[in-house]
């Protein structure tokens, strides 16, 4: 079985505003009731406490179905994170100048060192507060790895993300609202398993 999850995570935060927004988030989905407002041990992330499902959950999702696993809470990250949706290794990152996609693995879909070199390290330089600098083996200029896109949205980089442990899959309008109240951030949804 194992634990789904899925993590919207907001790519235009700031480190200023990542608290405030997701605080923000946080009042509507308990003032709707799609979560209660007692934070209690039923998410998998940080100390393990998050906010369970509300009365109404079901308006988030699609086939709404009880959510009785133990981690069915939302748990919101904020600061620097690489959120990984621990589904293995991507298949490609796309350069954010140029738009040329990186393929990473093999014939056989194993990594391929020397496609990976160019991002060897920068996970973690840049949620050390660095800038993650990768240079595109395509067009030679360097950006932060931030900025960069992985397929199968692998990976991700932002300052807040909101992670929902063993829900049905959230539906597009739900995801257009939290949008609209990120103030029209560009998100994207990590949909993974642990
Ligand atoms: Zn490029």
């Amino acid at each position: 079985m194992g634990d789904h999850f899925q993590t919207i995570v907001d790519l235009d935060a700031t480190e200023r505003d990542a608290e405030r927004l997701g605080a923000g988030i946080l009042d509507w989905l308990i003032a709707d009731g799609i979560v209660a407002a007692e934070r209690t041990d039923c998410v998998l992330d940080g100390d393990g406490h998050g906010n369970p499902p509300g009365p109404y959950y079901a308006r988030a999702v699609h086939d709404p179905e009880p959510v009785d696993l133990w981690s069915n809470g939302l748990y919101i990250t904020t600061g620097r994170t690489v959120f990984d949706s621990g589904q293995g290794e991507p298949q490609a990152a796309t350069c954010p100048l140029c738009a040329t996609g990186i393929r990473l693995v093999d014939d056989t879909w194993s990594p391929v060192d020397d496609a990976w070199e160019p991002f060897a390290g920068r996970f973690a330089d840049w949620e050390k507060g660095g800038e993650g600098t990768v240079e595109c083996p395509s067009c030679h200029r360097p950006s932060g790895i931030d900025r960069w896109s992985w397929e199968d949205d692998c990976f991700a980089c932002g300052q807040l993300g909101l992670t929902f442990w063993n829900w049905a899959e959230l539906t597009h309008d739900f995801e257009q609202e939290v949008r609209r109240r990120l103030g029209g951030h560009r998100t994207v949804t990590l949909r993974g398993k642990l």
